[in-house]
């Protein structure tokens, strides 16, 4: 086949302990899925889950045991963290059953939903896409797919980011609204779910700016940690 332009090249995460790699179909994101994160960003209550997406070339793949670097990005003055457990998606499927969810998943990384807060804030008060505060270049670090066999219980294990050594956000998985069964299977009713997608399941309390020069290092236990720069 002859193609008018270059391919894109495939987005690829690091497989934990090998040198095979995840290949990236989508990435969806879930939206305040932590009851205190939902609060700091002014909303209460639950509510049904709801989704937004990334590009795939919006990965900043972080090998294991590196730090990569992210460019801060353009026309924001408010670039924001927010670290997620992400789920990557190994088998696919549609309407798949909360009870059922499990045999789709190829494993979890640690993952950073960086988003524009000032864009997006502008978009939801006029009622728009949150594309510009979320869908951009390298907004989307990730560190190494750990298998779902080897990863322990992720469900319930503590996750947290520091930015220059210093706390700013530390919860647990167990407080997320949505499990990820629960959201697999409102995601799957949406759309059809592919190997190669990825989820990120959303972030607890805490978020906040960084400014070039931050490095940044997350982790949830039992997976690889994840450590970026912002340039
Ligand atoms: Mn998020």
């Amino acid at each position: 086949m002859r193609f008018v332009v270059t391919p894109p090249a495939i987005v690829s995460v690091p497989v934990a302990g090998t040198d095979e790699r995840f290949p990236v179909h989508r990435i969806y994101c879930v939206g305040r899925n932590y009851a205190e994160h939902a609060k700091e960003m002014g909303f209460t209550g639950r509510e049904a889950p709801f989704f937004f997406m990334k590009p795939a070339d919006a990965v900043v793949a972080v090998e294991a045991g590196t730090q990569a670097s992210m460019p801060y990005p353009s026309l924001t003055h408010d670039l924001h963290h927010e670290i997620e457990l992400v789920v990557a998606i190994g088998t696919g499927g549609k309407n798949i059953k909360a009870a059922d969810a499990h045999k789709h998943i190829f494993g979890y990384a640690v993952g950073l939903d960086m988003t524009r807060r000032d864009l997006q804030g502008e978009m939801k008060k006029q009622g728009r896409p949150w594309c510009i505060g979320k869908a951009f270049e390298h907004s989307a670090p990730i560190g190494p797919i750990t298998p779902a066999a080897q990863a322990g219980p992720v469900e319930q294990a503590e996750i947290y980011l520091q930015v220059g050594g210093q706390d700013r956000q530390r919860s647990h998985v167990s407080q997320l609204i949505w499990t990820i069964a629960e959201t697999i299977e409102h995601l799957s009713a949406a759309w059809d779910l592919q190997a190669g997608d990825l989820i990120y399941t959303g972030t607890p309390e805490g978020v906040a700016a960084v400014v070039p020069g931050d490095v940044l290092t997350g982790g949830v236990a039992g997976l690889e940690t994840l450590s970026i720069k912002i340039s």
